[in-house]
């Protein structure tokens, strides 16, 4: 049985690909930072379906916290087959006004948290000549964002580093691809400017599940030579 670690996945997108993975047959470590209940939960909806999962707490910003929790399954004869690397924040502003402590805080957890997470995973996957990884970047990564150049940067930023990490793992059978979503209904885009869905072609707000099923797509044997990609989940923004 294949395994795979979901960052964020308590709740929103992170818990849609939670519960599409173990539907595929995966085992899931379901990540959270602060919400053990909410965890817990999902693990347990996971169970019910007949699937396994186990709770995995850590903030992916911090690294010693990220290797501690990783060392047992990155060194054990068991290891992660596949990286869905999701946690994400926002702190949005204005760019001239901007906190340098929200500037911060977006690249921590989006950009830092990938690397403090992403670097023992990949060493392994290489090891054992398979892995899939995939970034959920957004569109804001793409185009940019007006009030979320933090975000935006941290966004473009894993788009870039996973174009880079997946030619680095090409000849090892670790393909590494981005998922872009759009607007996506979840906690994190209840602030939403209004009009926003009036540039959306599909005239709708996206569900999580219809990005989970992207990014599990992205995690299988029917991806065998799609590597370094960039797929916009956003209902034809981009
Ligand atoms: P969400 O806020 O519901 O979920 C984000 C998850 O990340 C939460 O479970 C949160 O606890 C977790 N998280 C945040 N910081 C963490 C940390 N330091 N360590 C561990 N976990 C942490 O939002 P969502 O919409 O489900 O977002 C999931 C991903 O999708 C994010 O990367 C987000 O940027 C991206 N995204 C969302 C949208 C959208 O419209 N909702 C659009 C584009 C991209």
């Amino acid at each position: 049985m294949r395994r795979a670690l979901v960052t964020g996945a308590s709740r929103g997108i992170g818990r849609a690909v939670a519960l599409e993975l173990a539907s595929r047959g995966i085992e899931v470590l379901v990540n959270y930072r602060e919400r053990a209940d909410a965890a817990a939960a999902v693990c347990q909806d996971i169970i019910d379906g007949g699937g396994r999962a186990i709770p995995l707490g850590f903030d992916v910003a911090d690294p010693q916290a990220v290797a501690a929790a990783l060392a047992p399954w990155v060194e054990g004869p068991e290891g992660i087959d596949i990286l869905v690397s999701n946690a994400g924040i926002t702190a949005d502003g204005l760019f001239v006004g901007m906190d340098p402590e929200a500037w911060h805080r977006v690249l921590a957890t989006s950009l830092d948290g990938f690397f403090h997470v992403a670097r023992p995973l990949a060493r392994a996957m290489a090891r054992r000549r398979w892995g899939r990884i995939v970034v959920v970047s957004s569109v804001s990564g793409i185009r940019g964002n007006p009030g979320q150049v933090n975000y935006s940067a941290a966004k473009a930023g894993l788009i870039g580093a996973t174009k880079a990490l997946a030619r680095e793992l090409a000849t090892r059978n670790v393909i590494v691809n981005c998922v872009a979503p759009g607007l996506i209904d979840t906690d994190m885009s209840q602030d939403a400017p209004e009009g926003l869905l009036a540039g959306v072609p599909m005239r709708r707000i996206g569900r999580p599940d219809e990005v989970a099923r992207v990014v599990a797509f992205l995690c299988g044997d029917d991806v065998t030579y799609l590597t370094g990609q960039v797929i916009a989940v956003d209902g034809g923004l981009t």
